[in-house]
């Protein structure tokens, strides 16, 4: 896939227009996102999100949001929340329609008494194992259970008395009766109900009896009249179980349309594996600017748009791939190139003095905040005697093409002189300052003579400036694909992928910005403040370098 937008329709639009052409669903458009809450939400999820959510959108139809909460262990008020947070902040809005699977427990229990009553599910004893064993394998047929042909009567009575608690966990569980020699294995009777004497988030200790998510899900999306249930491949396999179960019943059919999980190249998308990086104090938290999680990518600085952005470019297809992770930040980089204030900071100072300038020299530069946007104005950045570069901005012994500062070399300030380096102050083999002759007809940065001068560096006042701690981050793990390679995909993880970085030096305006402010400092990537900044220490995480490695790999392809 290139970067070129997509061109015409994806498949499941081309479904719904269809729908839409014969009157299928009456012309609506009913998608919903159905997260477990089991952790925080993934790059892959917003993927899911910006389809159900963009079709709605699109079609003038609408999206619901809801949590498929039927497994009380794993799941968690704190995922809830940040599943809640990370949708809104992606940008899209589900209304008065929050739902949780939970909330429909009621009407499955009584459409499980239906499915009873027309002979069609049986309570079993079998144990797990056994229920394993019977279930027989690919190649092998199914064997039925010694249970499955109980009378009606009494596994109405059994169910009944399994919610009411008579049971023990895994003494029994409700099965449908469908076929033990069905080649897809998913139709060999499969569990609808097990017994769990646990608490549940949203219904407390009123069940202990949990719907299975084969059982619940199809059932939550007819309940909701949803007309178009998008869901990824993985459960192209299910679908039988979901239609047989709505046609048993007899209630109202939506569409199961399958399409392909978002993989990205080095990194991993699933909860089960990020809650070890997290639980293993591989990452700092959920939200470490690391994590492919969208609180991650929220806390880097990557925008929401940026992130719909690449959901949109890579497209929906039926079949896996998996995409390269510069395609991402070339999306980054290119809204944010449009939409950020640029300012400059020194991540790692050389102290310069200007000699011809006199000791409480201080004047204030007139500087575009955003070339990209004239509407972003102007600002005044101040300039004073003493100021620091970046230290690698400067070379003893340069080599030839280094065009920055060494020795007898003019350089271009940038926004303030052009200089030239007249002394270099040493302590052993450490430069810690240099002398310069600045150029005073060149304000703005311009040659009065038109000589040219090819190196243009950043810079601040050192006595206008604000100190900071800068954390730059790399690429999670050392491989693309962490999951297939030998071992733990931890033993992949790059050891450089945090960079800290103290006693940064930046222009004072930067210190204004509050945290979640994204800016560009110039030369060196984008940037934006992180929520630990305190009064008295600004935290600025550098989201993202400015070299567009996906612009080069696309020129090499
Ligand atoms: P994980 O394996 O990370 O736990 P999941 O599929 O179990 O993911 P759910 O909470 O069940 O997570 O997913 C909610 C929705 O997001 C589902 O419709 C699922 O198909 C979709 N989804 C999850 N991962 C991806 C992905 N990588 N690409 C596209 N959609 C995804
Ligand atoms: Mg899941």
């Amino acid at each position: 896939m290139g970067e070129d937008e997509r061109s015409g329709k994806d498949f499941i639009r081309e479904i719904i227009d269809e729908h839409n052409r014969t009157g299928k669903y009456d012309g609506r458009v009913h998608t919903r996102f159905p997260p477990e809450p089991n952790g925080y939400l993934h790059i892959g999820h917003a993927k899911s999100i910006c389809l159900n959510f963009g079709i709605a959108e699109e079609y003038g139809g609408k999206c619901n949001l809801r949590f498929d909460d039927t497994n009380p262990t794993k799941e968690e008020e704190e995922y809830v929340d940040s599943i809640i947070e990370d949708v809104k902040w992606l940008g899209f809005d589900w209304e008065d329609r929050l739902f949780f699977s939970s909330d429909y427990f009621d009407q499955m229990y009584e459409l499980a008494l239906d499915l009873i009553k027309k002979g069609s599910a049986y309570v079993d004893d079998l144990n797990a194992e056994e229920i394993s064993e019977y279930r027989g394998n690919v190649t092998t047929p199914g064997r039925n259970s010694p249970f499955r042909d109980r009378p009606i009567e009494e596994n109405l009575d059994l169910f009944i008395r399994m919610k009411n608690g008579e049971f023990k966990d895994g003494e029994k569980v409700l099965r449908a009766k469908i076929d033990m020699g069905h080649p897809n294995m998913n139709m060999r009777d499969p569990v609808m109900y097990r017994i769990l004497h646990a608490s549940h988030h949203n219904t407390g200790d009123k069940w202990c009896v949990y719907p299975m998510y084969d059982w619940a899900h199809g059932l939550e999306d007819s309940i909701e009249g949803i007309t178009h249930s998008i869901c990824t491949l993985e459960f192209e396999n299910h679908h039988p179980l979901y239609d047989w179960f709505i046609e048993e019943l007899g209630v109202y059919h939506p569409l199961q349309i399958e399409f392909a999980r978002l993989n990205l190249t080095y990194t991993i998308m699933s909860k089960r594996k990020l809650l070890n990086l997290v639980e293993g104090n591989y990452v700092n938290g959920w939200d470490d600017p690391r994590m492919p999680s969208i609180s991650g990518m929220r806390r880097r600085g990557y925008p929401p748009e940026a992130i719909r952005d690449f959901c949109s470019r890579i497209g929906v297809a039926k079949i896996n791939s998996t995409i390269a992770f510069e395609l991402l930040e070339h999306c980054v980089r290119e809204n944010l190139n449009k939409t950020s204030p640029r300012f400059m900071g020194v991540l790692d100072p050389l102290k310069v003095t200007i000699e011809n300038l006199p000791d409480d020299h201080e004047e204030f530069m007139d500087v575009v905040n955003n070339p990209e946007d004239e509407s972003a104005g102007k600002r005044k950045v101040p300039f004073s005697k003493e100021i620091y570069i970046e230290r690698n901005d400067f070379m003893e012994e340069p080599f030839k093409k280094f065009f920055r500062l060494a020795p007898g070399k003019e350089v271009r300030l940038r926004n303030a002189y052009l200089v030239t380096c007249t002394d270099v102050i040493k302590e052993g083999d450490v430069v810690k300052e240099l002398i310069c002759r600045a150029d005073l007809d060149s304000r703005g940065g311009n040659a009065p003579d038109g000589r040219k001068v090819k190196g243009t560096l950043h810079w601040v006042s050192i006595k206008h400036a604000a100190q900071a701690k800068v954390r730059s981050y790399d690429k999670l793990f050392t491989v693309e694909d962490p999951l297939s390679e030998e071992g733990e995909s931890t033993d992949y993880l790059n050891p450089d992928s945090l960079e800290i970085k103290k006693g940064c030096m930046v222009e004072p305006a930067v210190k204004e910005l509050g945290p979640g402010s994204s800016f560009q400092f110039e030369r060196l990537g984008y940037f934006i403040i992180d929520p630990d900044t305190t009064e008295k220490e600004l935290v600025i995480n550098r989201t993202i370098t400015l070299r567009d490695s996906w612009a080069k790999m696309q020129k090499k392809n």
